[in-house]
Protein backbone atom coordinates (compact mmCIF):
# COMPACT_ATOMS: atom_id res chain seq x y z
CA UNK A 1 0.00 0.00 0.00
CA UNK A 2 1.02 3.75 -0.56
CA UNK A 3 2.02 5.89 2.41
CA UNK A 4 0.33 8.97 2.37
CA UNK A 5 -0.27 11.75 4.44
CA UNK A 6 -2.98 11.32 7.34
CA UNK A 7 -6.43 13.20 6.02
CA UNK A 8 -6.58 16.48 7.91
CA UNK A 9 -10.40 15.97 9.17
CA UNK A 10 -9.05 12.94 11.23
CA UNK A 11 -6.40 15.52 13.20
CA UNK A 12 -8.00 15.96 16.18
CA UNK A 13 -9.24 12.49 16.56
CA UNK A 14 -6.65 9.51 17.04
CA UNK A 15 -5.07 7.99 20.16
CA UNK A 16 -1.62 7.64 19.48
CA UNK A 17 1.60 5.26 20.48
CA UNK A 18 4.93 6.24 20.18
CA UNK A 19 7.23 4.06 19.09
CA UNK A 20 11.05 4.15 20.99
CA UNK A 21 14.55 4.05 19.95
CA UNK A 22 13.80 0.52 21.40
CA UNK A 23 10.57 -0.53 19.60
CA UNK A 24 9.17 -1.52 22.49
CA UNK A 25 7.89 1.43 24.96
CA UNK A 26 4.60 3.24 23.94
CA UNK A 27 2.71 6.40 25.36
CA UNK A 28 -0.27 7.25 23.97
CA UNK A 29 -1.31 10.67 24.19
CA UNK A 30 -4.91 11.99 23.49
CA UNK A 31 -5.20 15.36 21.49
CA UNK A 32 -8.65 16.13 22.61
CA UNK A 33 -8.66 15.75 26.64
CA UNK A 34 -12.22 15.76 28.07
CA UNK A 35 -13.10 15.83 31.14
CA UNK A 36 -16.78 16.08 31.41
CA UNK A 37 -17.56 17.05 34.96
CA UNK A 38 -16.09 20.57 36.82
CA UNK A 39 -13.80 19.10 39.20
CA UNK A 40 -13.25 20.35 43.09
CA UNK A 41 -10.27 22.20 41.60
CA UNK A 42 -13.05 24.03 39.42
CA UNK A 43 -12.35 22.94 36.34
CA UNK A 44 -14.13 23.78 33.08
CA UNK A 45 -16.05 21.07 31.70
CA UNK A 46 -15.07 19.99 28.11
CA UNK A 47 -11.49 20.95 27.53
CA UNK A 48 -10.34 20.49 24.36
CA UNK A 49 -6.77 22.05 23.88
CA UNK A 50 -4.62 20.60 21.55
CA UNK A 51 -2.75 18.75 22.65
CA UNK A 52 -1.83 20.39 26.52
CA UNK A 53 -4.31 19.67 29.23
CA UNK A 54 -4.80 21.35 32.07
CA UNK A 55 -4.01 19.78 35.46
CA UNK A 56 -6.01 20.32 38.49
CA UNK A 57 -2.98 20.42 40.73
CA UNK A 58 -3.95 17.54 42.49
CA UNK A 59 -2.25 13.55 41.90
CA UNK A 60 -5.21 12.14 40.41
CA UNK A 61 -6.61 10.21 37.16
CA UNK A 62 -8.88 12.33 34.55
CA UNK A 63 -11.09 9.19 34.58
CA UNK A 64 -11.20 8.37 38.21
CA UNK A 65 -11.58 11.59 38.97
CA UNK A 66 -14.96 12.48 37.08
CA UNK A 67 -16.33 8.80 37.95
CA UNK A 68 -18.85 8.83 40.87
CA UNK A 69 -18.15 6.88 43.94
CA UNK A 70 -19.45 3.71 44.67
CA UNK A 71 -20.33 2.28 48.44
CA UNK A 72 -20.87 -1.52 47.68
CA UNK A 73 -20.28 -2.88 51.34
CA UNK A 74 -18.02 -5.14 53.06
CA UNK A 75 -18.38 -8.53 53.45
CA UNK A 76 -18.66 -9.91 56.79
CA UNK A 77 -19.55 -12.73 58.48
CA UNK A 78 -19.67 -16.42 56.57
CA UNK A 79 -21.31 -16.84 53.59
CA UNK A 80 -21.19 -18.76 50.36
CA UNK A 81 -21.57 -18.81 46.41
CA UNK A 82 -20.70 -20.99 43.32
CA UNK A 83 -18.23 -18.55 42.67
CA UNK A 84 -16.04 -15.89 43.96
CA UNK A 85 -14.55 -13.15 41.89
CA UNK A 86 -11.68 -11.86 43.72
CA UNK A 87 -11.05 -8.35 42.02
CA UNK A 88 -13.16 -5.81 40.47
CA UNK A 89 -11.13 -4.18 37.62
CA UNK A 90 -12.13 -4.75 33.92
CA UNK A 91 -11.11 -8.83 33.93
CA UNK A 92 -13.02 -9.22 37.38
CA UNK A 93 -16.33 -7.40 36.55
CA UNK A 94 -16.40 -9.17 33.41
CA UNK A 95 -15.47 -12.55 34.57
CA UNK A 96 -18.56 -11.77 36.95
CA UNK A 97 -21.10 -10.66 34.33
CA UNK A 98 -20.39 -13.68 31.98
CA UNK A 99 -20.60 -16.48 34.68
CA UNK A 100 -23.77 -14.42 36.63
CA UNK A 101 -25.69 -14.61 32.80
CA UNK A 102 -24.57 -18.50 32.65
CA UNK A 103 -26.52 -18.08 36.11
CA UNK A 104 -24.08 -18.90 38.47
CA UNK A 105 -23.96 -17.24 41.79
CA UNK A 106 -21.29 -14.96 42.04
CA UNK A 107 -19.38 -13.11 44.96
CA UNK A 108 -17.28 -10.35 43.76
CA UNK A 109 -14.56 -9.07 46.19
CA UNK A 110 -12.98 -5.91 46.06
CA UNK A 111 -10.15 -4.88 48.11
CA UNK A 112 -10.77 -0.83 46.97
CA UNK A 113 -13.96 0.68 45.23
CA UNK A 114 -14.81 -0.55 41.92
CA UNK A 115 -12.18 -0.24 39.17
CA UNK A 116 -9.90 2.57 40.25
CA UNK A 117 -6.55 0.72 40.28
CA UNK A 118 -4.99 -0.33 36.69
CA UNK A 119 -8.23 -0.31 34.65
CA UNK A 120 -8.80 3.10 36.16
CA UNK A 121 -5.91 4.48 35.53
CA UNK A 122 -5.11 3.26 32.32
CA UNK A 123 -5.07 5.16 28.75
CA UNK A 124 -8.30 4.16 27.90
CA UNK A 125 -7.73 3.02 24.64
CA UNK A 126 -10.03 0.07 22.95
CA UNK A 127 -8.07 -1.26 20.38
CA UNK A 128 -6.56 -4.28 18.58
CA UNK A 129 -3.43 -2.00 17.84
CA UNK A 130 -0.04 -2.87 20.09
CA UNK A 131 2.76 -0.86 19.50
CA UNK A 132 4.37 -3.74 16.51
CA UNK A 133 3.09 -6.56 17.70
CA UNK A 134 2.13 -8.81 14.64
CA UNK A 135 5.04 -8.23 13.03
CA UNK A 136 6.80 -10.19 16.19
CA UNK A 137 3.86 -12.86 16.56
CA UNK A 138 3.91 -13.79 12.78
CA UNK A 139 8.04 -13.57 13.33
CA UNK A 140 7.85 -15.95 16.14
CA UNK A 141 4.47 -17.67 16.37
CA UNK A 142 3.60 -17.65 12.72
CA UNK A 143 0.23 -16.38 11.39
CA UNK A 144 -2.02 -18.65 12.51
CA UNK A 145 -1.13 -17.52 16.19
CA UNK A 146 -1.09 -14.16 15.15
CA UNK A 147 -4.37 -14.45 13.24
CA UNK A 148 -5.94 -15.88 16.35
CA UNK A 149 -4.82 -13.34 19.08
CA UNK A 150 -5.80 -10.61 16.36
CA UNK A 151 -9.19 -11.98 16.45
CA UNK A 152 -9.40 -12.37 20.21
CA UNK A 153 -8.90 -8.45 20.16
CA UNK A 154 -11.39 -7.96 17.74
CA UNK A 155 -14.05 -9.56 19.71
CA UNK A 156 -12.63 -8.26 23.19
CA UNK A 157 -13.15 -4.65 21.60
CA UNK A 158 -16.53 -5.61 20.47
CA UNK A 159 -17.85 -6.87 23.40
CA UNK A 160 -17.18 -4.09 25.77
CA UNK A 161 -18.69 -1.98 22.69
CA UNK A 162 -21.59 -4.03 22.93
CA UNK A 163 -22.57 -4.42 26.12
CA UNK A 164 -21.71 -0.47 26.45
CA UNK A 165 -24.75 -0.08 24.01
CA UNK A 166 -27.22 -3.21 25.09
CA UNK A 167 -26.33 -2.21 29.27
CA UNK A 168 -26.73 1.79 28.38
CA UNK A 169 -23.27 2.04 30.03
CA UNK A 170 -23.00 5.91 30.21
CA UNK A 171 -18.88 6.11 29.58
CA UNK A 172 -18.03 8.68 27.12
CA UNK A 173 -17.67 5.58 24.36
CA UNK A 174 -15.94 7.41 21.39
CA UNK A 175 -14.79 5.93 17.74
CA UNK A 176 -11.46 6.96 17.61
CA UNK A 177 -8.82 6.02 14.95
CA UNK A 178 -5.39 4.49 16.43
CA UNK A 179 -2.25 5.35 15.42
CA UNK A 180 1.70 4.22 16.40
CA UNK A 181 3.90 6.68 14.91
CA UNK A 182 7.78 7.25 14.99
CA UNK A 183 9.84 10.50 15.13
CA UNK A 184 12.98 8.42 14.15
CA UNK A 185 13.05 8.04 10.26
CA UNK A 186 15.03 4.68 10.89
CA UNK A 187 12.07 3.25 12.27
CA UNK A 188 10.00 3.89 9.16
CA UNK A 189 10.53 0.32 7.61
CA UNK A 190 9.41 -1.20 11.03
CA UNK A 191 6.29 0.76 10.73
CA UNK A 192 5.90 -0.11 7.43
CA UNK A 193 6.58 -3.98 8.50
CA UNK A 194 4.23 -3.60 11.37
CA UNK A 195 1.30 -2.45 8.55
CA UNK A 196 2.03 -5.38 6.31
CA UNK A 197 1.94 -7.81 9.27
CA UNK A 198 -1.21 -6.38 10.04
CA UNK A 199 -2.90 -6.60 7.51
CA UNK A 200 -1.83 -10.33 7.31
CA UNK A 201 -3.83 -10.86 10.16
CA UNK A 202 -6.91 -9.00 9.05
CA UNK A 203 -6.42 -5.77 9.97
CA UNK A 204 -6.92 -2.44 7.56
CA UNK A 205 -4.14 -1.19 8.62
CA UNK A 206 -3.01 1.94 6.98
CA UNK A 207 1.00 3.08 6.49
CA UNK A 208 1.36 7.05 6.46
CA UNK A 209 3.97 9.34 6.23
CA UNK A 210 3.33 11.16 9.26
CA UNK A 211 0.99 11.08 12.45
CA UNK A 212 -1.91 13.66 12.79
CA UNK A 213 0.29 15.69 15.42
CA UNK A 214 1.09 18.81 16.03
CA UNK A 215 5.02 18.17 15.54
CA UNK A 216 6.81 16.25 12.85
CA UNK A 217 6.67 12.73 12.57
CA UNK A 218 8.80 10.15 10.30
CA UNK A 219 5.85 7.56 10.07
CA UNK A 220 2.68 6.04 11.55
CA UNK A 221 0.29 3.30 11.49
CA UNK A 222 -3.04 3.90 11.32
CA UNK A 223 -6.10 1.47 12.61
CA UNK A 224 -9.15 2.91 12.18
CA UNK A 225 -12.48 2.17 13.78
CA UNK A 226 -10.81 1.44 17.47
CA UNK A 227 -12.37 3.56 20.22
CA UNK A 228 -11.54 4.78 23.45
CA UNK A 229 -14.19 5.35 26.71
CA UNK A 230 -13.72 6.00 30.72
CA UNK A 231 -12.85 2.44 31.75
CA UNK A 232 -14.23 3.60 35.39
CA UNK A 233 -17.64 4.52 34.11
CA UNK A 234 -17.40 1.45 31.75
CA UNK A 235 -16.68 -1.02 35.08
CA UNK A 236 -19.04 1.21 37.68
CA UNK A 237 -22.01 0.03 34.89
CA UNK A 238 -20.68 -3.69 34.04
CA UNK A 239 -20.72 -3.65 38.21
CA UNK A 240 -24.79 -2.79 37.69
CA UNK A 241 -24.87 -5.41 35.33
CA UNK A 242 -23.40 -7.62 37.34
CA UNK A 243 -25.90 -7.27 40.23
CA UNK A 244 -28.81 -6.85 38.09
CA UNK A 245 -28.08 -10.49 36.91
CA UNK A 246 -27.60 -11.78 40.56
CA UNK A 247 -24.47 -11.48 41.65
CA UNK A 248 -23.29 -9.58 44.53
CA UNK A 249 -20.63 -6.90 45.12
CA UNK A 250 -18.14 -6.21 48.19
CA UNK A 251 -15.96 -3.48 48.38
CA UNK A 252 -13.11 -2.26 51.06
CA UNK A 253 -12.99 -6.51 51.31
CA UNK A 254 -9.01 -7.33 50.58
CA UNK A 255 -8.87 -10.98 50.37
CA UNK A 256 -6.22 -12.32 52.22
CA UNK A 257 -6.50 -16.06 51.82
CA UNK A 258 -7.59 -18.91 49.73
CA UNK A 259 -7.20 -22.13 51.43
CA UNK A 260 -8.56 -25.53 50.13
CA UNK A 261 -11.36 -27.59 51.84
CA UNK A 262 -14.07 -29.95 50.84
CA UNK A 263 -14.68 -26.25 49.25
CA UNK A 264 -12.52 -23.26 48.92
CA UNK A 265 -13.14 -20.86 51.59
CA UNK A 266 -12.23 -17.28 50.44
CA UNK A 267 -11.21 -15.11 53.71
CA UNK A 268 -10.78 -11.24 53.78
CA UNK A 269 -10.55 -8.92 55.94
CA UNK A 270 -14.10 -8.91 58.35
CA UNK A 271 -15.89 -11.68 56.65
CA UNK A 272 -15.10 -15.23 54.22
CA UNK A 273 -16.94 -17.60 51.79
CA UNK A 274 -17.11 -20.70 50.70
CA UNK A 275 -17.35 -21.31 47.20
CA UNK A 276 -17.16 -23.89 44.19
CA UNK A 277 -14.81 -21.80 42.37
CA UNK A 278 -12.06 -18.76 42.49
CA UNK A 279 -11.45 -16.18 39.92
CA UNK A 280 -8.61 -14.20 40.88
CA UNK A 281 -8.57 -11.26 38.87
CA UNK A 282 -5.94 -8.93 41.38
CA UNK A 283 -3.78 -7.96 38.20
CA UNK A 284 -0.84 -8.73 40.70
CA UNK A 285 -0.86 -12.29 42.32
CA UNK A 286 -1.84 -12.27 45.85
CA UNK A 287 -1.04 -14.96 48.49
CA UNK A 288 -2.69 -18.39 47.68
CA UNK A 289 -2.59 -22.05 46.45
CA UNK A 290 -1.29 -20.74 42.60
CA UNK A 291 2.25 -19.91 43.33
CA UNK A 292 2.66 -16.56 41.08
CA UNK A 293 3.05 -14.02 44.07
CA UNK A 294 7.03 -15.29 43.63
CA UNK A 295 7.42 -14.24 39.85
CA UNK A 296 6.01 -10.57 40.86
CA UNK A 297 8.84 -7.95 40.16
CA UNK A 298 8.69 -4.51 40.67
CA UNK A 299 9.66 -1.82 38.52
CA UNK A 300 9.23 2.08 38.40
CA UNK A 301 9.05 4.73 35.86
CA UNK A 302 9.31 8.61 37.13
CA UNK A 303 7.72 11.37 34.33
CA UNK A 304 8.72 15.18 34.71
CA UNK A 305 6.94 17.85 33.94
CA UNK A 306 6.98 21.71 33.62
CA UNK A 307 4.71 23.58 36.06
CA UNK A 308 2.49 27.01 34.62
CA UNK A 309 4.14 29.48 36.25
CA UNK A 310 0.82 30.55 38.41
CA UNK A 311 1.65 26.93 40.12
CA UNK A 312 5.34 27.72 41.50
CA UNK A 313 6.50 27.56 37.60
CA UNK A 314 8.82 25.27 38.46
CA UNK A 315 9.96 21.78 36.87
CA UNK A 316 8.62 18.73 39.35
CA UNK A 317 8.81 14.78 39.16
CA UNK A 318 5.74 13.13 39.42
CA UNK A 319 5.04 10.43 41.91
CA UNK A 320 6.98 6.96 40.74
CA UNK A 321 4.46 4.74 39.42
CA UNK A 322 5.07 1.00 39.71
CA UNK A 323 4.04 -0.58 36.32
C1 LIG B 1 -0.32 3.03 32.35
C2 LIG B 1 -1.14 1.93 31.71
C3 LIG B 1 -1.90 2.23 30.60
C4 LIG B 1 -2.66 1.22 29.99
N1 LIG B 1 -3.42 1.56 28.92
C5 LIG B 1 -4.20 0.62 28.35
C6 LIG B 1 -5.07 0.96 27.28
O1 LIG B 1 -5.13 2.11 26.87
N2 LIG B 1 -5.84 -0.02 26.75
C7 LIG B 1 -5.78 -1.31 27.21
O2 LIG B 1 -6.50 -2.15 26.67
N3 LIG B 1 -4.98 -1.66 28.22
C8 LIG B 1 -4.20 -0.72 28.80
N4 LIG B 1 -3.39 -1.06 29.83
C9 LIG B 1 -3.44 -2.43 30.34
C10 LIG B 1 -4.76 -2.61 31.10
O3 LIG B 1 -5.05 -1.42 31.80
C11 LIG B 1 -4.68 -3.76 32.09
O4 LIG B 1 -4.25 -4.92 31.41
C12 LIG B 1 -6.04 -4.02 32.72
O5 LIG B 1 -6.65 -2.83 33.17
C13 LIG B 1 -5.87 -4.97 33.88
O6 LIG B 1 -7.14 -5.16 34.44
P1 LIG B 1 -7.28 -6.01 35.74
O7 LIG B 1 -8.74 -6.17 36.00
O8 LIG B 1 -6.45 -7.24 35.64
O9 LIG B 1 -6.57 -5.14 36.88
P2 LIG B 1 -7.13 -3.96 37.83
O10 LIG B 1 -7.94 -2.98 37.06
O11 LIG B 1 -5.98 -3.45 38.61
O12 LIG B 1 -8.13 -4.72 38.78
C14 LIG B 1 -7.65 -5.56 39.79
C15 LIG B 1 -8.47 -5.27 41.02
O13 LIG B 1 -8.13 -6.24 42.02
C16 LIG B 1 -8.18 -5.59 43.28
N5 LIG B 1 -7.38 -6.36 44.22
C17 LIG B 1 -6.04 -6.51 44.27
N6 LIG B 1 -5.69 -7.32 45.29
C18 LIG B 1 -6.84 -7.68 45.89
C19 LIG B 1 -7.14 -8.52 47.00
N7 LIG B 1 -6.17 -9.12 47.72
N8 LIG B 1 -8.44 -8.68 47.35
C20 LIG B 1 -9.44 -8.08 46.65
N9 LIG B 1 -9.21 -7.28 45.59
C21 LIG B 1 -7.93 -7.09 45.21
C22 LIG B 1 -7.60 -4.21 43.00
O14 LIG B 1 -7.99 -3.29 44.00
C23 LIG B 1 -8.20 -3.89 41.64
O15 LIG B 1 -9.39 -3.16 41.72
C24 LIG B 1 -2.63 -0.09 30.49
C25 LIG B 1 -1.87 -0.39 31.61
C26 LIG B 1 -1.14 0.61 32.22
C27 LIG B 1 -0.31 0.28 33.44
Amino acid sequence: MEAGHADPESRQHGQFCWLSKAGRCRVAVYDEPRLTKRDEAGMDSTRQLGCHIVLPGRPDCCWTATAPETSYPTLTGLGGADVAVVGAGIVGLTAAYLLAQAGLSVAVLEASRIGRQVTGRSTAKITSQHALIYRRLIDTLGIDHAQRYAEANRSGAQQICSWVDELGIACDLEPKDAYTYTCDPTQRDDIAAEAEAARRAGFDAELLDRAPLPFETAAALRFRDQAQFNPVQYLIGLALAVEAAGGRIFEKTRVTAVDAGSRWRVTANEGSLDVEHVVIATHFPIAGPACHSSARRPRRRQVSMLLPASMGGASAMARPVAC
